[in-house]
């Protein structure tokens, strides 16, 4: 049975269990070097723009790269055209089709399920409705989920609160109390579980220091997706 204080585990999606960061990284690079071309403005001002857009944009939960790439051409001044944004932004979304992972993921969610313990999976959505729910559903882990929530897109309410915590322990048919949340944001991922009522871990894997400068308490700290088990098990 494992942990019998806990009845599910639920996972954040994005540098929990694929490493985004890296993968975004990759494809920035590539589309930022066209832009660069295309509109002869340097990548230093690219990515300058770039740094003011997504800490605006993050600190509200928006990560819809149509709204980001909007605005990083209209900040540079530069004459662009809508189409060409489209482009840009369908790019980025297909080059992150296929995120990297830690080859352990999978076996860890099958030790999960075998401990009795329903899995679930809450992410916010970061563009066109339907658009993360394919992706994720692309990956071959995904199947071991009991249930799958994309956060303002098959639920109305981002993780900026705690409503979709409490949605997806409702759909998994367990109490708040008895269900950890794992994530890396410190503010929407610890601090919104834990006001559902939920326990939380913090996973460090891809060092995401967003939101850390909210003083809450994750339950536990993991380095990586296999310590999950020793809070399971
Ligand atoms: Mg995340």
């Amino acid at each position: 049975m494992g942990n019998t204080l806990l009845d599910a585990v639920v996972f954040d999606f994005d540098n929990t269990l694929v490493d985004t960061k890296s993968t975004i990284e990759h494809a920035y690079s590539r589309i930022f070097l066209h832009m660069s071309e295309e509109y002869n403005v340097s990548l230093e001002a690219i990515r300058r723009e770039l740094a003011a857009v997504s800490t605006d944009f993050e600190a509200v939960g928006n990560y819809d790269r149509m709204q980001w790439f909007d605005a990083i051409l209209t900040n540079l001044h530069v004459n662009f055209k809508q189409v060409e944004v489209e482009k840009y932004v369908n790019d980025f979304y297909s080059m992150i089709e296929s995120p990297k992972y830690d080859p352990a993921v999978e076996s860890v969610l099958v030790s999960i399920k075998k401990l009795n313990k329903k899995l679930g999976l809450l992410t916010d959505s970061d563009y066109k409705p339907g658009t993360k729910m394919k992706r994720i559903s692309k990956l071959p882990f995904a199947r071991l989920f009991d249930k799958i929530e994309v956060a303002g897109d098959t639920i109305p309410y981002k993780k900026r609160t705690e409503s979709p915590f409490v949605i997806i322990a409702k759909d998994l048919g367990v109490a708040p109390d008895k269900t950890i949340y794992i994530g890396d944001r410190m503010d929407f991922d610890i601090k919104n579980s834990k006001k559902a009522g939920m326990k939380a871990a913090l996973i460090t894997t891809y060092n995401d220091t967003r939101g850390l400068e909210d003083v809450v308490e994750p339950d536990w700290v993991v380095s990586n997706i296999r310590e999950v088990l020793n809070i399971i098990k």
